[in-house]
């Protein structure tokens, strides 16, 4: 598919202007709420294993990965040099949003903002576990205060507001914190007359947090929507998997919409929805080649790929084609 079949009208955003550093009140602590289900917390663990319990013998000493796609063996410094990406068969392995800033934005150009902003039991949720005691395990774990990352950075000749999420904090569940933060990045971006852009990695709304967690799809589309309206592009990047309230809010509002390759992307999950319609679900259902043929989504793109194509939309958008 072309450029010219899959983009917008050039918006006119500035590119490359040096603002003032604001300050965004890091000391706000907001309320916080849900986990996802059990069944959307973090699917891929890394399993090393070492050289004495695979076949091959002359293999260096190393920590090694086997691939679930095709099953072969990918040295791990292999696989993080090629993005968590298999140099087999492209399967995409599970990676981190401070890995995905670092890959995309140029060296040192990244600042981040409202890192320290941190959900509250405001529920007091208790269950088969307390809230409270997985955000601090999830903490311990992730090295991260919650599932976002934000911030300004530099992609090619662009600045741009970003907002990129981690599956492994929470299954990427969008509680007050991650609503309140990208609400705030793409009021920023509004203000100093940026493109922004989300990179989605959730199960959806952070059901510990009940209506806080609910309230932040229409916080944060409302803030979209007012970003739009000053003719700036926004572009919404899928990663596997992006569902539920995530996909009914920001990561659906794209100006753009890219995935990338056989990520999940859904509202409900197809068992659910199999039981409900009491239909047979189409092969390929909710995989993002399914939802591209079918027009939700713009193009499908690797993540080798993704920071070259996302500099070259950015310059149609923001018409700097030279
Ligand atoms: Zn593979």
């Amino acid at each position: 598919m072309g450029l010219d079949n899959i983009l917008p009208k050039r918006r006119h955003c500035r590119i490359m202007a040096k603002q003032p550093k604001k300050t965004l009140g890091l000391e706000t602590v907001e309320p916080a709420v849900t986990p996802p289900p059990a069944e959307q917390e973090p699917a891929i663990e890394k399993k090393p294993v070492s050289p004495g319990t695979t076949r091959k013998r002359d293999i260096p000493q190393g920590l090694w990965t086997k691939c679930p796609e095709c099953e072969e063996m990918i040295f791990d410094k292999e696989l993080e040099e090629n993005e968590k990406v298999c140099p087999h068969c492209s399967h995409h392995f599970l990676t981190t949003a401070y890995a995905r800033i670092t890959s995309l934005t140029e060296p040192e150009s990244f600042e981040e903002f409202d890192a320290d902003m941190m959900s509250v039991d405001t529920l007091e949720f208790t269950g088969t576990a307390a809230y409270a005691d997985k955000l601090v395990k999830h903490r311990e774990k992730t090295g991260l205060k919650d599932a976002v990352i934000t911030g300004i950075g530099r992609i090619g000749g662009h600045e741009v507001g970003m907002a990129v999420m981690d599956f492994n904090f929470l299954g990427g569940s969008m509680g007050s914190v991650v609503g309140e933060k990208i609400t705030r990045i793409v009021e920023v971006a509004t203000e100093r007359r940026l493109p922004a852009i989300i990179i989605s990695s959730s199960g959806g709304a952070r059901m510990y947090e009940g209506m806080f967690s609910l309230m932040q799809l229409a916080k944060t589309s409302a803030a979209i929507a007012y970003h739009g309206r000053q003719n700036l592009p926004y572009i919404s990047v899928l990663t596997h998997p992006t569902t539920a309230g995530v996909m009914a809010s920001y990561a659906s509002l794209g100006d753009l919409i890219i995935s990338e390759p056989k990520a999940m992307i859904g509202f409900a999950g197809p068992r659910v929805i199999k039981d409900t319609t009491q239909s047979k679900l189409p092969e390929g259902f909710q995989t993002a080649e399914f939802l591209m043929e079918r027009g939700l989504i713009d193009a499908i793109i690797p993540r080798t790929e993704l920071k070259k194509r996302l500099s070259e939309y950015l310059d149609y958008l923001c018409g700097n084609l030279g």
